[in-house]
C-alpha cells in the first residue's frame, strides 16, 4: 500500500482551496445556507463525482457522494457512512470538519484507482451545519439524517433576523421534505469520522492517530449565590455576606471534585453584582460546564459539587441557586468499529492509542441511528476552532491509510459470517 503522501499533499491543498471560501476574506467564515456553503458544495460535488462517486444534495443540503458496492456483492447491501462538516466557526482554522471529508474522499480515490469495490457502499458525507454558528443550534445538517428534528428549530434565527425555514427556501429547499433525510438504520452498517483532535493529549504523547472510545456527554449550569452587598470601607470581615467569595470557593470545589471523580468540569464565567471596587458582592453569577464519557461518573461528580456548594454557602450566610442551561448524554463509539480501527493502526505500525472526545460531533447525532467510530488526528498545541489550527501532512497521510485499512478490516468481517 502506497502513494499516501501525495494522496495527503492533496488534501492539505483542497483544505487549503475551501478555506478560500468565506463570507470574509482574509478569514474563515463558513455558514450554513449562504453562498458559501453553495460553493463549497459545489466543489467537493466536482471531487466525488471525479473519484467515481455518484452524487446528491438531501433535503438538508448535506452533500453525498456513494462509491458503489461491488456488483456481486450479496444483498441486502447496506452503507458505511463517512465524513464530516464544513461549515466554520466565525474565524475559524482550516481542518476542524473539511479534514474529515477530504481524508474520506481520498480514501475513496485510493479504492477506485486500484479498482477496489468493496461488499458495501461507501457514502462520503458533508454535513452543511455542525457547528451551530448562523442559528445557534448545533448538528443541524447530521440531527435529520439520524431521523430527529425539532419542529421548534424552523422559528431559530439568524443574526440578521431570517429563520431557518425561510433560510432553507432561499437556497432552494422545502422544509416540508425535511423527513426525507434520514437515512434507513437498515440500511446503514455505521459512520466513522476523522477530525482533528482539538486537545493536546495525541501531540503531547508523540501519537499521530488515535482511536475515539467515546463523545462525553455534558451538562452545563448557571449558578447564582445570593449574598449582601456592602460597604467595601465599614462592613468587617466577619460579617460580611460576600457572593464572589462563595464562587471563588466554589470554582476551587469544583477543580478538586473534578480531579478526584475524573471528570471535566469547568467554571469559564463569573459575573460579580453589582461589580464596583467599592463595593461587597451581593451577587454571583457563575457557570459550570460538566463533561465526562460516563453520564454516571459526570452526575456523581454534580452531586459532590453541589454538596460541597451548600456547605460553603451555609458558612459563609448565602443562598445558591442552581439552574440548568445544557444537558446532553454521552455517546460510546462502537466495540466492532473502534477493533477495526485499532488493527488499522497495528498494521502501520502504529500503537493504537484511546482516547475519549471532550468536543462534541457529528458523530454524536449519527450514533442515534448507528454505530460511530471516529478517528483522531494529531493537531499542533492542541489549538483548533482558531486561525492557527494546523496538522501535519504526514499526519493526514497515516490517516487516509488508518480509514482505507479500516474499511478492508470491515470488508473482510462482513465476508465472513458471524
Ligand atoms: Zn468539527
Amino acid at each position: 500500500m502506497n502513494g499516501f503522501p501525495e494522496r495527503a499533499r492533496r488534501v492539505m491543498a483542497r483544505c487549503d482551496e475551501l478555506a478560500a471560501i468565506t463570507s470574509e476574506p482574509g478569514r474563515i467564515d463558513r455558514y450554513y445556507l449562504t453562498p458559501e456553503h453553495r460553493t463549497c458544495s459545489d466543489r467537493l460535488a466536482r471531487w466525488m463525482e471525479a473519484a467515481g462517486m455518484t452524487v446528491w444534495e438531501d433535503a438538508a443540503a448535506n452533500l453525498w457522494g456513494r462509491y458503489a458496492a461491488a456488483a456481486d456483492a450479496t444483498p441486502p447491501v447496506r452503507a458505511l457512512i463517512l465524513g464530516s462538516h464544513h461549515d466554520s466557526v466565525p474565524n475559524a482554522g482550516r481542518y476542524d470538519g473539511p479534514l474529515g471529508i477530504l481524508t474520506a474522499l481520498a480514501a475513496v480515490e485510493y479504492l477506485n484507482q486500484e479498482g477496489i469495490r468493496l461488499p458495501f457502499h461507501v457514502d462520503v458525507v458533508a454535513f452543511g451545519d455542525e457547528e451551530g454558528t448562523r442559528f445557534g443550534t448545533t448538528l443541524l445538517g447530521s440531527y435529520p439524517v439520524a431521523g430527529h428534528w425539532q419542529p421548534e428549530w424552523w422559528d431559530l434565527t439568524d443574526r440578521d433576523g431570517i429563520t431557518l425555514g425561510e433560510a432553507f427556501r432561499q437556497f432552494g429547499l422545502d422544509p416540508a421534505g425535511i423527513e426525507s433525510c434520514a437515512r434507513d438504520p437498515d440500511g446503514v452498517l455505521g459512520y466513522l469520522e476523522l477530525h482533528i483532535e482539538q486537545g493536546p493529549v495525541l501531540e503531547h504523547g508523540g501519537y499521530p492517530l488515535g482511536v475515539v472510545t467515546g463523545i462525553a456527554g455534558a451538562r452545563r449550569f448557571s449558578v447564582t449565590l445570593e449574598g449582601e452587598a456592602g460597604h467595601a470601607g465599614t462592613v468587617p470581615l466577619s460579617l460580611r455576606r460576600d457572593a464572589l467569595l462563595g464562587a471563588a470557593e466554589a470554582a476551587l470545589v469544583v477543580e478538586r471534585v473534578a480531579r478526584e471523580q475524573d471528570v471535566m468540569a469547568t467554571v469559564g464565567r463569573v459575573d460579580a453584582v453589582p461589580g464596583a471596587v467599592n463595593v461587597i458582592a451581593g451577587e454571583a453569577v457563575w457557570s459550570l460546564d460538566l463533561r465526562a464519557t460516563d453520564d454516571e461518573r459526570r452526575d456523581r461528580a454534580l452531586e459532590l459539587i453541589r454538596n460541597e456548594t451548600d456547605r460553603l454557602c451555609t458558612e459563609r450566610g448565602l443562598v445558591p441557586s442552581w439552574r440548568e442551561t445544557h444537558s446532553a448524554p454521552a455517546v460510546a463509539c462502537a466495540r466492532g468499529l473502534q477493533s477495526h480501527q485499532s488493527r488499522a493502526l497495528e498494521a502501520m505500525g502504529l500503537e493504537p492509542v484511546q482516547l475519549p472526545s471532550g468536543a462534541g460531533h457529528d458523530a454524536m447525532a449519527m450514533a442515534r441511528m448507528t454505530d460511530v467510530g471516529m478517528f483522531f488526528i494529531r493537531c499542533a498545541g492542541g489549538i483548533s476552532h482558531h486561525p492557527d489550527e494546523s496538522v501535519l501532512a504526514t499526519d493526514v497521510g497515516l490517516g487516509i491509510e488508518a480509514m482505507v485499512r479500516t474499511l478492508l478490516n470491515l470488508a473482510s468481517a462482513s465476508a465472513t459470517p458471524e
